[in-house]
C-alpha cells in the first residue's frame, strides 16, 4: 500500500494533455519529489542532448518544451495553491521548492552548452527555413542568455547566481511577512455606535468576520473588504485613523505590529542586490537592464512620458483636491483633511455630486449576472462560449471551473475562477497560468488559466454584490485570461502573455475594462439581484457621469507610484544612502497634492515591486492604458461589439502573443502607431 501511494504523485502526472491539476490529491509530501525528479529528468536529458547532438538542431528547443512543461505542469498548482490555501506545511515545501527551482533556472540560464546550441541554430542555414514564431523563441532564449549573464567570467558567474537566490528569497520573505502582518491584526467591535455610517452589507460583512473567529458583534481586519468599508463610510475618525495606521504600517517599523514583520530592511538589500546585478551585467543601473526586455526603449523614454502626465494632470488634480476640501468643510468636517478622511470624504462628495454610492449600485452587479456578461462578450466578440462544468474539483468548494469552446464545439481552454476573499488567501486579483497551449504526444494540452479575486463573499441568502470598481477587476483579470487562453501558439515560450514586453501584457486586460461602461452589460447584465430589474437610467447616467469624476487624483497616485518605483531604482546608489520612504514623500509633496503622513509605510506592503516582478516596471500600467484607450478607440468608431474588430483583437494581439514584438502587433491591430491623446481623454484632460 505504502509504495503505491508513493509512486503515484499527483505532480508527475505529465501523460495525458487535457489533464487538470489534481487538487484533491496534492499534498505538501508531493512537491519535493516531483520536483526533484523533473528537474533531474530536465538535466540528464540536456547533457544527453548536448553530448550526441553535433549538429544545429531544432530538437533542444522541443525537448526543452517537453522537461519544461512538465515541470511548470508541476509547480503551477504549487505556487497557486500558496497563494490561496496557506498553510505552514505548504509554505515550508513551496519555499524549498521555490530554492530548487530557481537554482535549475540559473544552472539552465547559465548552461554554455544550451546557450551554443541556440546560437549555432540561429546562424545555421536552417533559420531561415523556420516559422515566424520558431525564430522569435531563439532570439529571445539568445536575449536573455546574454542579460543573464553567459558571457561573464566564473567567478562573475557565481556572483550573479547568488544575487538572484537571495533576491527570490527576499521577495518571497516580504509577501509572507505581508501576509502575517495583514492576518496579525483585528479589531473586535461590541459597540454598534462604532459602525455608524457604515451600510448594512458592510455590517453583514464585518459580522461574518467576527463568526469567523468564533465572536458576536463585529470584526475588522485588514482584508481589502473589511479595510475599504471602514475607510470609506466609519463616520467616527478615530476608528478610520486606527484602521488606516494598521494597514499602511504593515510589515514596517510603525503602527501596531511594529518591528514583527519589518519589510523595511527587504527593501534595502533588494536594491542594493538589483543595484549590483545590473552593474554586473554593464549597465548602469536596474532600470536599464529592465528596459531591456520592455517595448520602450530608454530611463529617459518613461521618465518624459510620466513627467508629462504630471504635468498635464497635477494642475486638474490639484483643483479636484481643493473642491473635495472646499465640500468637506462646508460640510463639518474637521481640517485639514488628513489621509484617512480622503476615502471618506471622496464618497460624500460624489454622492453628493453624483447620488451614487456602492451600495446604491452593488444590488445591480450580482456576481453571476457579470459572469453571463462575461460570456456574451467572449461569444460576440470572438465567438468564444464559456461552459460551466461542474464536475472539475478545485482547491475551494467556492471556485469555478469554465470551458472555452469555440464555434465547431471544440473545447479549446479553460478557467479556473476563484472570486471571494477568505483567509490564506492573498489579497488583490489576479491571473495565472495553469497549463499553457502545446503538443503533447499527439494531442494538444488546453491552455487553462486560474482568475483569481477577492469579492465579499456571498452573505446568507444574498449573493455575491459587486462594486463597480470589482466588475472592472473582474473583467480587467479576464482580459489577461483571454491572452493567455485565445492563443493559437502552439510553443509556450511565445504564447499566451509569455514573454509579452511587460509595459504592453496590460493591454488586453485594460482595453476590457472598457466593456464595463458600455451596453449592455449596463443594460442587459446589470440588474437587481432581488427584482431583476435594470438600473433607472438616471443612476445609469449618474454611474457614467462617475467615470470621469476626480480623476485625475487617480492618475496622480498612479504616477506617485510609477515615478517611486522608478526613482527608486534609477537614484539608487550603495554610495549614497537613500530611505525609499523617504523619496515616496518627495516625490508625493513635489506634486503638491495630498498630505500623506510621516509614518505611512506604504512601501512596505508594495508588492508589485518587492513581492512581485514590477520593479521598475510599475510605469508600465499608464504605458499600456496608452495602447488600450487607443486599441479602444477602434471599437468606439466601429462598434463595440463589432465581431470584425473583435476577431481582429483576437487574431492581431491575443491569438500572436509574443511570437513577434508588441509593438508591431499594435499596429497591425490599430493599423498605426499608438497615440496619447485617447488616454488623456480618457482621464478628462483634454
Ligand atoms: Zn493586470
Amino acid at each position: 500500500m505504502q509504495a503505491v501511494e508513493v509512486m503515484r504523485n499527483p505532480l508527475c502526472d505529465t501523460g495525458r494533455a487535457s489533464r487538470l491539476p489534481d487538487f484533491a490529491a496534492i499534498r505538501p509530501k508531493h512537491v519535493l519529489p516531483a520536483l526533484e525528479q523533473l528537474l533531474e529528468a530536465y538535466r540528464r536529458g540536456v547533457e544527453e542532448q548536448i553530448a550526441t547532438s553535433s549538429e544545429p538542431d531544432w530538437s533542444i528547443v522541443e525537448r526543452e518544451v517537453d522537461w519544461a512543461d512538465a515541470l511548470a505542469r508541476a509547480w503551477s498548482p504549487v505556487s497557486h495553491l500558496k497563494a490561496v490555501a496557506d498553510n505552514a506545511a505548504l509554505r515550508k515545501v513551496y519555499n524549498q521548492g521555490l530554492e530548487l527551482l530557481t537554482r535549475h533556472e540559473n544552472w539552465r540560464q547559465h548552461h554554455k552548452g544550451i546557450y551554443r546550441a541556440y546560437r549555432a541554430l540561429r546562424d545555421s542555414a536552417g533559420f531561415a527555413g523556420l516559422s515566424g514564431a520558431q525564430q522569435r523563441i531563439i532570439e529571445l532564449e539568445l536575449r536573455d542568455f546574454h542579460l543573464e549573464g553567459v558571457d561573464l567570467s566564473d567567478d562573475d558567474q557565481k556572483t550573479y547566481r547568488e544575487l538572484v537566490m537571495r533576491l527570490s528569497e527576499l521577495g518571497s520573505k516580504f509577501a509572507e511577512n505581508l501576509l502575517d502582518a495583514t492576518h496579525a491584526w483585528t479589531e473586535h467591535l461590541v459597540d454598534e455606535e462604532s459602525l455608524r455610517g457604515l451600510p448594512k452589507a458592510d455590517r453583514k460583512l464585518l459580522a461574518a468576520i467576527a463568526k469567523s473567529h468564533g465572536k458576536d458583534g463585529w470584526m475588522i481586519d485588514l482584508g481589502e473588504p473589511a479595510y475599504k468599508a471602514i475607510m470609506t463610510h466609519a463616520d467616527d475618525r478615530a476608528l478610520r485613523r486606527e484602521v488606516y495606521t494598521a494597514y499602511v504600517t504593515r510589515a514596517s517599523d510603525q503602527g501596531p505590529t511594529a518591528g514583527q514583520w519589518d519589510n523595511g530592511p527587504l527593501i534595502l538589500e533588494m536594491l542594493d542586490l538589483r543595484y549590483r546585478l545590473a552593474h554586473l551585467l554593464g549597465f548602469d543601473n536596474w532600470v536599464e537592464y529592465s528596459l531591456s526586455r520592455r517595448m520602450v526603449e530608454s530611463p529617459h523614454e518613461v521618465l518624459s512620458f510620466l513627467q508629462e502626465l504630471v504635468e498635464k494632470a497635477t494642475p486638474a488634480a490639484r483643483k479636484q483636491f481643493a473642491d473635495l476640501e472646499d465640500f468637506a468643510r462646508a460640510h463639518g468636517a474637521e481640517m485639514p483633511l488628513e489621509a484617512w478622511d480622503i476615502a471618506y470624504w471622496s464618497e460624500r462628495f460624489r454622492q453628493a455630486e453624483l447620488q451614487l454610492s456602492d451600495e446604491e449600485l452593488k444590488p445591480y452587479f450580482p456576481l453571476d449576472n457579470m459572469l453571463d456578461a462575461l460570456r456574451h462578450l467572449s461569444s460576440c466578440l470572438f465567438g468564444v462560449h464559456l461552459v460551466y462544468d461542474d464536475t472539475v474539483a478545485a482547491w475551494h468548494p467556492d471556485v469555478r471551473f469554465f470551458w472555452l469552446e469555440d464555434t465547431d464545439g471544440s473545447r479549446f481552454a479553460g478557467i479556473f475562477m476563484d472570486l471571494f476573499s477568505r483567509k490564506g488567501k492573498r489579497g488583490g486579483a489576479w491571473m495565472d497560468v495553469c497549463l499553457s497551449r502545446r503538443k503533447l504526444n499527439g494531442e494538444m494540452q488546453p491552455p487553462v488559466a486560474y482568475l483569481t479575486c477577492n469579492f465579499a463573499p456571498p452573505a446568507g441568502k444574498q449573493p455575491s454584490l459587486l462594486t463597480h470598481h470589482d466588475v472592472q477587476t473582474l473583467f480587467h483579470e479576464y482580459g489577461h485570461c483571454l491572452h493567455h487562453l485565445l492563443t493559437e501558439i502552439d510553443w509556450p515560450q511565445v504564447n499566451g502573455i509569455s514573454n509579452v514586453e511587460w509595459d504592453a501584457v496590460e493591454l488586453p486586460s485594460q482595453l476590457l475594462e472598457n466593456w464595463c461602461w458600455e451596453d449592455p452589460v449596463l443594460s442587459t447584465y446589470a440588474r437587481h439581484y432581488k427584482t431583476g430589474k435594470q438600473m433607472p437610467g438616471d443612476l445609469k447616467s449618474r454611474l457614467l457621469r462617475s467615470h470621469r469624476f476626480q480623476k485625475a487624483l487617480t492618475l496622480i497616485r498612479q504616477l506617485e507610484y510609477a515615478l517611486c518605483d522608478l526613482r527608486l531604482h534609477l537614484e539608487y546608489d550603495p554610495a549614497k544612502p537613500l530611505d525609499p520612504t523617504a523619496l515616496l514623500h518627495r516625490i508625493r509633496s513635489e506634486l503638491e497634492v495630498v498630505h500623506v503622513p510621516e509614518w505611512n509605510r506604504f512601501l512596505n506592503s508594495f508588492s508589485h515591486i518587492f513581492g512581485g516582478g514590477y520593479s521598475a516596471g510599475y510605469y508600465s500600467y499608464l504605458w499600456a492604458e496608452e495602447l488600450a484607450a487607443d486599441a479602444w478607440g477602434r471599437f468606439r468608431q466601429e462598434g463595440v461589439l463589432s465581431p470584425e474588430v473583435g476577431q481582429a483583437l483576437r487574431k492581431e494581439i491575443l491569438a500572436v502573443g509574443s511570437s513577434r514584438p508588441a509593438i508591431d502587433s499594435f499596429k497591425a491591430f490599430r493599423g498605426r502607431s499608438p497615440e496619447a491623446e485617447p488616454l488623456l481623454e480618457s482621464y478628462g484632460l483634454r
